[in-house]
């Protein structure tokens, strides 16, 4: 592979998160729940990682929950909220930009009683406060927005949006979707009751995500059985993907500020060298270092994506769960037809070079020739 930019949609494991796994499987392979040696090895090695995804999050070990994925930790956050808080109203507020993760949540939550309101975006992609703002009621009793979108990297007003509704109604719940800020975005916690995160992101293994749960909140879990992870997430912990997890966010946070300068330089290289070729860039200003999200406005995605794939070149058409829809959160931006099928997603991590931006643009120039 000569450039993989397809890392919004999954990273390569980093080789000190694969040492990590690689140890939990075949050195400290104890249950963590066992009392001897072995376990009690499993145990520390939990704790340690807790320790180090909490230090990334930013909150404090015991406020964290280990779960199978970024998808599981959204699902167990807004099933509870919405259960927790049922009495008091039946509004939700959440973003029409949201991650199927969310949506589709919410639209579960929908058929059992609940009314959600789905902020549109603006056309260049960012989500503007006061229409967040706008959208809550004195009934609403959660919150769901994301920190970074996955498909343009916009930034979220989601600490604004989140003091607002505290403000507006103190028992309201708020839940963020923070899998594409971890590590690259702060995230401050205050007035956030709980937020999804996910270790394949950012050089950690898929199968792997935590759940960060205010001190002080009990919520019903989604699985029922041993009792693990206080009781929120039962099931023997999965060791191997979250040492690996607590050693990613320990080496992303140890460079962060150079990772992210980095990112930033070649995100402004590659919207400049999109435009010259006639590119619309369809992120808005405000983004998280790593995506951008650009459209020729001629040929189709998959087209693109398929002879640049040829050159040894990975982006996406947008969110790769939506495996060729149409973009919702293009749709949603109100762009024309043309952008939106001629969408790709470049999306970076600290190890992507220069020299991987211009072939990915020289690649562009000759593709667009196609159509
Ligand atoms: N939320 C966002 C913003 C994402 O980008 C993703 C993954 O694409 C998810 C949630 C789901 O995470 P996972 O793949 O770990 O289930």
């Amino acid at each position: 592979m000569q450039a993989y930019l397809d890392n919004a949609a999954t990273t390569a494991v980093l080789p000190q998160a694969a040492q990590a796994a690689q140890r939990a499987m075949t050195e400290c392979y104890g249950n963590p729940s066992s009392l001897h040696p072995l376990g009690r090895q499993a145990r520390e090695l939990l704790q340690t990682a807790r320790g180090q995804v909490a230090r990334a999050v930013g909150c404090t070990p015991d406020e964290l929950v280990f779960t199978s994925c970024g998808t599981e930790s959204a699902n167990t956050a807004l099933r509870a909220a919405a259960r927790k808080n049922r009495h008091l109203g039946r509004h939700i507020v959440s973003t029409a930009v949201e991650h199927d993760a969310v949506l589709n949540t919410l639209k579960a939550l929908g058929q059992e009683g609940f009314s959600v309101t789905l902020v549109e975006p603006e056309r260049d992609g960012s989500v503007m406060l006061e229409k967040v703002c706008g959208a809550l009621r004195p009934d609403t009793v959660l919150l769901s927005i994301m920190a970074v979108n996955n498909e343009t990297g916009a930034v979220l007003p989601a600490a604004q949006a989140a003091a607002a509704l505290k403000k507006k109604n103190p028992a309201a719940l708020v839940h963020v979707d923070g899998v594409q800020a971890l590590c690259k975005q702060d995230l401050p916690l205050d007035n956030i009751d709980m937020a999804s995160f996910s270790a394949h992101k950012i050089g950690g293994m898929k199968g792997c995500g935590a759940l960060y749960i205010r001190r002080g909140l009990s919520i019903t879990p989604l699985l029922f059985g041993g009792g693990q992870e206080n009781g929120v997430r039962s099931g023997t912990e999965g060791m191997p993907q979250i040492a690996a997890f607590g050693a990613a966010c320990e080496v992303r946070m140890a460079s962060r500020a150079a990772d992210t300068a980095h990112m930033r330089a070649l995100r402004g290289r590659l919207i400049e060298g999109a435009r010259a070729l006639g590119a619309h860039i369809n992120s808005p200003e405000n983004t998280a270092p790593h995506i951008v999200n650009l459209s020729m406005c001629r040929g189709r995605s998959e087209v693109y994506i398929r002879v640049l794939g040829e050159r040894g070149i990975c982006v996406s058409g947008g969110s790769a769960c939506t495996r060729g829809r149409a973009s919702h959160v293009l749709l949603a931006q109100g762009l024309p037809k043309s952008n939106i099928d001629a969408a790709l997603r470049v999306s970076l991590c600290p190890e992507s070079t220069e020299e991987m931006i211009d072939l990915f643009l020289e690649a562009l120039g000759q593709a667009v020739r196609l159509f």
